[in-house]
């Protein structure tokens, strides 16, 4: 008899990492089961549930059958009320035939990087950056180049550098990630740092892979979205999808944009992974782009109202520099003046103690994925107003604490 064959996982598996949200995720939870009381400002998810009439078109689809394998690009129908969203709001001129449905923003994000990475290529990331890029740029063996954004204290925050950007293309950039508005930083870049991103892609022949997932979380400030660019054919990968605007994370819907010349090559690869999206989610994303926006729009002030909740109280907090994040549901304060203070190593020590000593979960700026985020960690103020005070009174109590030792 032949001996059964090795279960070798490729190396090039064990190069990609996880994501450090779900992993406090599961900590936390573990802790909780334990009996800790757990304060979380861990994952990225609004708490609140999708809105009725959304998940009503859900179960209306259900009750009608509508449960079978779709068209891989997604219904026609939900396609068209992207195209039409997306034009309405950016004055872009987005065709229904240029859209790829797919599970969520992180399948579109596989495909764009999918779409143009090959062996070799560098991709520049800004950094601190959604851990995602980074793991399939890998993925297709392509080279994240980090390029840190600029940090410049709690009045200015963070920034674009792209002269720092172009000093790093080489002959092999091949694209560069722009995450706008931007997790986990909650940066919202000027309308002139995406005129300029733009330009550079021109003069450099360089593809932009832009998500846009948090384009309605945007308290301050404009937002200016690539596909208001006209010529945004020639140089966008475009990613949003349903589960941040729609507090539609657990229903798995995304979408891809990409120009009609190679959408073939985008279905090809989407039929090969996942055939379709969720056939009855399709339907009420339809219904979430066409129905009523005032839920949406109530959820997204009381976001805000966090928000200014949390940047009052932590910067009250000693060892915190705090920028008022203009966009996302993500604050990213400088945390060195508490290292000092308690005499703690990095940001992910501060998170471990936090963590299991305090109950409260928030994540080391260094799980995004690489050096930029040491100093710094994220909120996520998707949270209660209750949560947010008791969650930032125990960092309070826990920096005086640690700072006596
Ligand atoms: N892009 C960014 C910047 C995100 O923060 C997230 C979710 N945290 C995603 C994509 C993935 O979204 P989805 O749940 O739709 O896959």
């Amino acid at each position: 008899m032949s001996s059964p064959p090795t279960l070798n996982v490729p190396k090039y598996l064990y190069d990609i990492s996880g994501e450090g949200a779900f992993a406090y995720l599961a900590r936390a939870k573990e802790l909780a089961r334990k009996g800790m009381d757990i304060v979380s400002f861990g994952i990225g998810q609004p708490d609140f549930p999708t809105p009725k009439h959304i998940r009503e078109e859900a179960k209306r689809a259900l009750d009608e059958g509508f449960t079978g394998y779709t068209e891989t690009a997604g219904i026609l129908e939900l396609r068209e009320a992207i195209a039409e969203y997306l034009n309405n709001k950016y004055g872009a001129d987005v065709k229904p035939n240029e859209i790829v449905v797919t599970t969520g923003a992180k399948t579109a994000i596989l495909i764009a990087l999918a779409m143009y990475v090959q062996e070799g290529d560098e991709v520049i990331i800004p950094e601190p950056s959604y851990p995602a890029y980074a793991q399939i740029i890998k993925l297709f063996k392509g080279k994240p180049v980090y390029i840190p954004l600029k940090w410049e204290g709690g009045v200015k925050g963070f920034s674009l550098d792209i002269e720092l950007i172009e000093k790093n293309i080489t002959e092999r950039t091949k694209a560069i990630v722009l995450n706008n508005p931007h997790n986990p930083t909650g940066a919202v870049f000027t309308p002139k740092q995406i005129d300029e991103l733009m330009d550079l892609a021109r003069r450099k022949n360089i593809i932009i892979i832009a998500d846009e997932i948090y384009d309605n979380f945007v308290y301050d400030g404009e937002f200016k979205s690539v596909l208001s660019h006209s010529d945004w054919r020639n140089y966008v990968v475009y990613v949003n999808g349903f589960s941040k605007t729609f507090a539609m994370t657990g229903w798995r819907l995304g979408y891809v944009v990409v120009r009609n010349e190679v959408i073939d090559r985008a279905i090809d690869l989407a039929v090969n992974v996942y055939s379709c999206a969720v056939s009855f989610a399709q339907k009420a994303g339809v219904k979430a782009l066409r129905g009523d926006w005032k839920p949406i729009k109530e959820m997204i002030d009381i976001f805000k109202k966090r928000r200014d909740l949390l940047y009052e109280l932590l910067k009250q907090v000693p060892g915190f520099d705090v920028w008022k994040s203009p966009g996302t549901f993500y604050m990213f304060p400088n945390i060195e003046g508490v290292l000092k203070l308690t005499g703690l190593k990095n940001a992910k020590e501060l998170a471990d103690t936090l963590l299991e000593k305090y109950g409260v979960v928030v994540l080391p700026g260094t799980a995004f994925p690489d050096k930029a985020g040491e100093g710094f960690i994220r909120f996520s103020f998707a949270t209660s107003f209750d949560d947010i005070r008791k969650g930032v009174d125990r960092i309070r109590e826990a920096v005086e604490e640690l700072s006596k030792r």
